[in-house]
């Protein structure tokens, strides 16, 4: 192992995400990033296929993102949100608002996706139990192939197999589970695709308080794409049984699929949603929950009266300063123009991907690129051939995937691409 890229004492003493102590996976030494590139100690320049873990929108070191944050820290990077308030908070709202289907209303800040998730899960709890009256209103259904995080409910909800259950088993909340839509997103619309929702639904609606999942694109549970009908349908049932609909957004929000939001894809606006990840431009962790002002109002009129959770970093103005910076460079751009021209690259580039052995599935959505192997990867073989090519790409499972920022020039994207096609050959 060449030193200067593994640290012996980070080995020994810190946990990277999802590692094992006794034999953990490389980890590499970074000295800085710039635009889309992660430079490591020794010089090595790896062009991010990943936006570190779909966030880093603008790419690194963006010299207005980190303007935005000085101007903040000069003011104050931090003043508790009971009892104050602050523009940075009310100027980001605003805009969200503005950008999110005109049905949402309220905004909650919260301090990553997995509380994200919390907090829409509690709201959905208070909101059914209000609406209904009854106590028994606080279960969820959701699809599998889902991922909404690593606290305790957002685990609940992730895929059975892929996500936590194993390990956790009986300490986990039981939900429940029904197969991910079969249709494809660019594909036939499948009718049965609804029906084992529709049975749950229709069986356990009061206990349900709502469904929860990801619209249109299912993430680290799968990167599985799904038709868009789905959603309508859902929506339709959601409202005939009484059942609040989340959508988690902490993935594909901020054009990731193509539009602002993927709801859009589906014309389904939901009671809840969540929102995180590329929200700061990956520049830091802050996350957002909006409502429709029914559920806001419902759990207002509840037993607590009160929407029941308030972190200590609530609506941090540094991260919402550098966040509203972050939406004023997306609207400054032709979004939906960048990302088509994009995911063409993409396609284009990945499309004899399709023609290998080892390859189950190939899929490409906005900025997305997915190649499904038939068998699983070895992540540390997997990335050190990536770190030898001079690309960034972290699979999981049996998915190789990109996501890279939205400013990546094509000479760089098509490099990034081919380099992934050759590394699954
Ligand atoms: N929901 C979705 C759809 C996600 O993709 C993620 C993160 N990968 C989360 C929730 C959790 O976000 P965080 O890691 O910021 O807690």
């Amino acid at each position: 192992m060449n030193s200067q890229l593994h640290d012996a004492w980070d080995r020994e003493h810190l946990w990277h995400p999802y590692t094992s102590t006794i034999d953990p996976l490389p980890t590499y030494l970074v000295d800085h990033a710039e635009g889309v590139e992660i430079v490591l100690a020794d010089g090595t320049r790896l062009i991010d296929g990943m936006s570190s873990w779909w966030c880093v929108s603008h790419g690194y070191n963006n010299p207005r993102l980190n303007q935005a944050a000085k101007d903040q820290i000069d003011a104050m990077s931090h003043v508790m949100f009971g009892g104050l308030t602050h523009r940075p908070a009310i100027d980001l709202g605003k805009m969200l608002l503005s950008m999110a289907p005109k049905e949402m209303h309220n905004v909650f800040y919260a301090d990553s996706g997995s509380v994200a998730v919390e907090v829409a899960m509690k709201m959905a709890v208070q909101a059914a139990v209000a609406r209904s009256g009854s106590h028994k209103k606080t279960n969820f259904v959701t699809i599998r192939r889902g991922y909404h995080g690593d606290t305790w409910n957002a685990m609940s909800v992730c895929d059975p197999v892929t996500g936590m259950h194993g390990a956790f088993g009986a300490a986990l909340p039981v939900r429940y589970f029904v197969p991910s839509p079969s249709s494809r997103f660019d594909g036939e619309w499948n009718p049965d695709d609804i029906l084992p929702m529709k049975e749950v639904i229709e069986a356990h609606r009061d206990e349900l308080a709502a469904v929860i999942l990801e619209p249109v694109v299912q993430g680290a549970g799968g990167m599985w794409f799904y038709h868009p009908q789905y959603l309508r349908e859902l929506r339709e049932l959601c409202d005939r049984h009484g059942l609040y609909l989340i959508f988690d957004e902490i993935a594909t929000g901020f054009w990731r699929t193509g539009r602002c939001f993927a709801l859009e894809h589906a014309g389904v606006v939901p009671d809840i949603m969540t929102i995180g990840k590329g929200l700061t431009g990956g520049f830091m962790t802050l996350s957002a929950v909006m409502t429709t002002r029914d559920v806001a109002d419902t759990i207002s009129r509840g037993e607590a009266g009160v929407m029941m959770h308030g972190p200590t970093f609530m609506a941090n103005p540094l991260a919402c300063a550098v966040a509203l910076e972050s939406l004023r460079i997306f609207n400054e751009q032709d979004m939906p123009a960048r990302v088509a021209h994009i995911q063409s690259v993409i396609s284009e580039e990945i499309a004899p991907a399709r023609q290998l052995q080892s390859v189950a599935d190939v899929r490409v959505l906005g900025t997305i690129g997915v190649i499904e192997m038939r068998r699983p990867v070895d992540v540390g073989q997997f990335q050190k051939e990536c770190v030898s090519r001079g690309v960034w790409i972290r699979p999981f499972g049996r998915n190789v995937y990109i996501m890279p920022p939205f400013i990546i020039d094509d000479e760089r994207l098509r490099y990034l691409v081919r380099q992934m096609v050759e590394l699954v050959k």
